[in-house]
């Protein structure tokens, strides 16, 4: 039997068959169950920030893991005092921010939903999200994420969200005072690594604060240093009231937290909302030690200069496949001028390389933000190698075309 037997066989339908049967890793590297090096510029859909097996995650685990794991909500532990003080400072919350710990990105944002709900009441029913962005897979934050193909077939969502078209008129047009919320993804992982206007999140807290609305900003995928700031806001200069984190906060431990600035800090009240596992001390111990390696060794900024160096670089490669770059620090969005997004990953895979194609269009990459030179260097030979494949396989393929034409 093989590992695509058992998988096919034991595993959850609701993923697509898995690429590869990975057994270990070691900084940008993953290796097969053939001992086959890969370099990896997913890093788990942005969420190894350190990259694998990284010294300071796996002390962290085995040091907090022999002294005190888990104790319940009922009591706290020193990591979790830690972890929300430091997530606060990080943010900018001042001292009248709070932080909730769940488990993952969609308990984060349940969270926050739950939060626009105790803010708006009865008096303000509406909440807005915006077409396209990706909240989660949840009851709950799959309501806020506007993508009819994915709701389909769990229809009826929970009620009152609205989605919007992410421009300045769109947010004009739909604020009022019965919105109790404004869910925006900072930049649209999912759909492609997509840029909101200029302006667009000036205008967004502009229009919240003038009626009465929160400002909730899902940075999961945008957060802890990814795309060169702590989190996307702070590029456009704005305080939220609410901010929603995952993936990279934990190195690759499970873990996401809901971050309140200002009177959204005093909307919760004891019984609203809980969880068992949720800041648990093994966890807040290992997140407090990644984002710790991440303001030490300056990855903040290396994200940001790595990833202006690869768009360069990429547009340099001057392949006929690319039509550009988008994207922020180490949040990159390939856009590609022919539907072959899959056939790249595909061939990227073959020539030892990992990356992924959130659609048709685009590849997106998200390596670990500690990638130096070497792996930036080693990553243009092995993409660049790819694309050559698939443009002579296009070519191949248009050929007979030409010839019958
Ligand atoms: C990944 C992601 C989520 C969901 O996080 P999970 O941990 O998969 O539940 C929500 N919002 C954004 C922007 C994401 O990228």
């Amino acid at each position: 039997m093989s590992w695509q037997d058992d998988a096919g066989r034991d595993l959850v339908r609701s993923f697509g068959d898995r690429m590869a049967l990975f057994v270990r890793g070691e900084g940008a590297y993953l290796w097969d169950a053939d001992d086959r090096r890969y370099l990896d510029f997913l890093a788990g859909i942005a969420v190894n920030s350190l990259g694998h097996a990284h010294p300071v995650f796996v002390q962290a685990i085995a040091r907090q893991a022999a002294t005190l794991a888990h104790v319940s909500n009922y009591f706290a532990t020193p990591p979790q005092l830690e972890l929300a003080a430091r997530l606060k400072r990080l943010a900018g919350t001042g001292d009248s921010g709070r932080v909730y710990f769940g488990n993952s990105g969609a308990e984060a944002n349940e969270a926050a939903f739950k939060l626009a709900r105790l803010h708006g009441g009865a008096d303000k029913p509406r909440i807005l999200a915006l077409t396209d962005a990706f909240h989660g897979r949840t009851m709950g934050t799959l309501a806020l994420t506007g993508k009819p193909y994915m709701q389909a077939p769990f229809l009826p969502m929970t009620p009152g969200v609205e989605f919007i078209d992410s421009t300045i008129e769109a947010l004009e047009a739909a604020l009022d005072d019965r919105v109790a919320a404004l869910f925006v993804e900072p930049i649209k992982g999912e759909a492609g690594v997509v840029e909101l206007p200029e302006g667009f999140l000036q205008a967004a807290r502009a229009l919240t604060e003038a009626h009465g609305a929160l400002l909730i900003i899902d940075e999961i995928q945008t957060g802890a240093g990814r795309t060169g700031e702590w989190f996307a806001f702070q590029h456009a200069g704005i305080t939220p009231d609410a901010i929603t984190v995952a993936k990279g906060i934990g190195g690759g431990f499970p873990i996401g937290a809901l971050i309140t600035f200002g009177h959204a800090s005093d909307l919760f009240y004891p019984g609203t909302h809980g969880s068992t596992f949720g800041g648990n001390a093994l966890g807040t111990a290992v997140s407090s030690a990644v984002l710790g390696e991440i303001e030490d060794e300056g990855l903040v900024r290396n994200a940001a200069e790595r990833g202006q160096q690869l768009r360069e670089s990429i547009v340099a490669l001057d392949s006929p496949l690319v039509a550009g770059c988008r994207g922020r620090g180490l949040l990159i969005g390939v856009g590609l001028r022919h539907p072959v997004a899959k056939a790249i990953v595909a061939a990227a895979q073959e020539h030892g390389l990992i990356i992924n194609a959130p659609n048709d269009e685009t590849i997106r990459l998200v390596p670990a933000l500690n990638i130096g030179d070497a792996e930036v260097d080693e990553f243009l030979q092995l993409f660049g190698a790819s694309l050559r494949t698939v443009e002579d396989a296009l070519v191949l393929d248009a050929a007979p075309r030409e010839a019958g034409a």
